[in-house]
């Protein structure tokens, strides 16, 4: 198979990105558990994103884009480091928030300001038509917009975490071993459609299990099948003969019980935990939530086994929660 379509795209973080052991945490959990630093990976503060914008920010500039578009929460990391990739390309960057403009500038919010995003506040407005609206008025007044999509979970998008399993690949020929199991959280399916397809043509041991951290559809569509139709397009337009099965795709679903973003007593403790014992900062949203997924998993697993913890980042959003720490 030809892999050249992981060359397109443009640099834009610091890769690879460390792999560390956690050695307290691991004492006692009873397995020898490691953490990938994906909160390390640059663009005003490194996350996820990074990986999947190398790809769109490519594409957009290959169609001639002068100016991004894109959605989410007010404390979202994609738009937080999507402004960030348009200041670093010289693009302008508009963001579609949900909800009223705060009176103070927080966490994520706050670094989007500095980084010169402009602001669409959709009060009463679903974002998602938001988006479609202003990119409509775009192409009506021959402007040149790109829209990125929720997450920038997309056939394009995924390609950071294809690229993302060659780099663990090759880090685990470097340690001398492979992981049994890989965790992280997952929510608008990007990175786990990456890491399934990635599993595949780098022909990775480890199990892929992402912790969902939401309940709400992708799309109309439920996570599970919105991970599978990314997967099924990126097949198509890369041409790349994987023939990933929808039972390939595992979701854990029994820790989102209190919904996006709403952090609770579990997720406080092992952040507090994790900081206190390893010096390593996890998110309110996503790690939090799934380290305590995987540590209520691994505490009923008997078999000692080598696991991969991927950080994705998010620790600016910490700052909009002060008051639950
Ligand atoms: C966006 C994000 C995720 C989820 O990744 P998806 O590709 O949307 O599933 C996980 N963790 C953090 C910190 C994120 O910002």
């Amino acid at each position: 198979m030809n892999y050249d379509f992981l060359k397109n795209k443009v640099n834009l973080g610091f890769f690879p990105t460390p792999i560390e052991f956690l050695p307290r945490f691991s004492a006692e959990i009873g397995h020898e558990v490691y953490i990938k630093r994906d909160d390390q990976t640059g663009l005003a503060t490194g996350g996820n994103k990074t990986r999947k914008l190398e790809f769109l920010m490519k594409d957009a500039l290959d169609k001639g884009a002068e100016t991004v578009i894109t959605i989410g929460g007010q404390q979202s990391n994609h738009c937080r480091q999507t402004a960030a990739a348009a200041a670093k390309l010289g693009l302008q960057c508009i963001l579609i928030l949900r909800g009223y403009e705060p009176a103070e500038y927080q966490g994520n919010l706050l670094l989007d300001k500095m980084l010169g995003a402009d602001f669409l506040f959709m009060e009463n407005e679903d974002i998602f038509s938001g988006m479609k609206k202003l990119y409509e008025y775009s192409q009506a007044y021959k402007l040149n917009f790109y829209p990125i999509t929720m997450g920038g979970s997309n056939e394009i998008g995924c390609l950071g975490y294809v690229n993302a399993m060659k780099e663990l690949k090759i880090q685990e020929l470097e340690m001398g071993f492979d992981f049994d199991e890989i965790y992280f959280p997952t929510s608008s399916g990007g990175t786990q459609a990456g890491m399934v397809l990635g599993k595949k043509i780098f022909d990775t041991k480890a199990q892929i299990i992402g912790i969902s951290n939401d309940k709400s559809n992708m799309d109309g569509l439920p996570l599970h099948d919105y991970i599978f139709k990314i997967i099924k397009e990126a097949e198509l337009k890369y041409q790349i003969q994987t023939n990933i099965a929808h039972s390939e795709i595992i979701i854990n679903q029994d820790f989102n019980e209190a919904g996006y973003g709403v952090i609770t007593e579990n997720e406080i403790s092992i952040i507090k935990k994790l900081a206190a014992t390893e010096g390593i900062i996890l998110d309110p949203v996503y790690t939090g939530r799934a380290f305590y997924g995987m540590y209520e998993l691994l505490k009923k697993s008997k078999q000692k086994k080598k696991i991969l913890f991927w950080h994705t980042g998010g620790q600016a959003a910490n700052f909009s929660y002060s008051a639950s720490f």
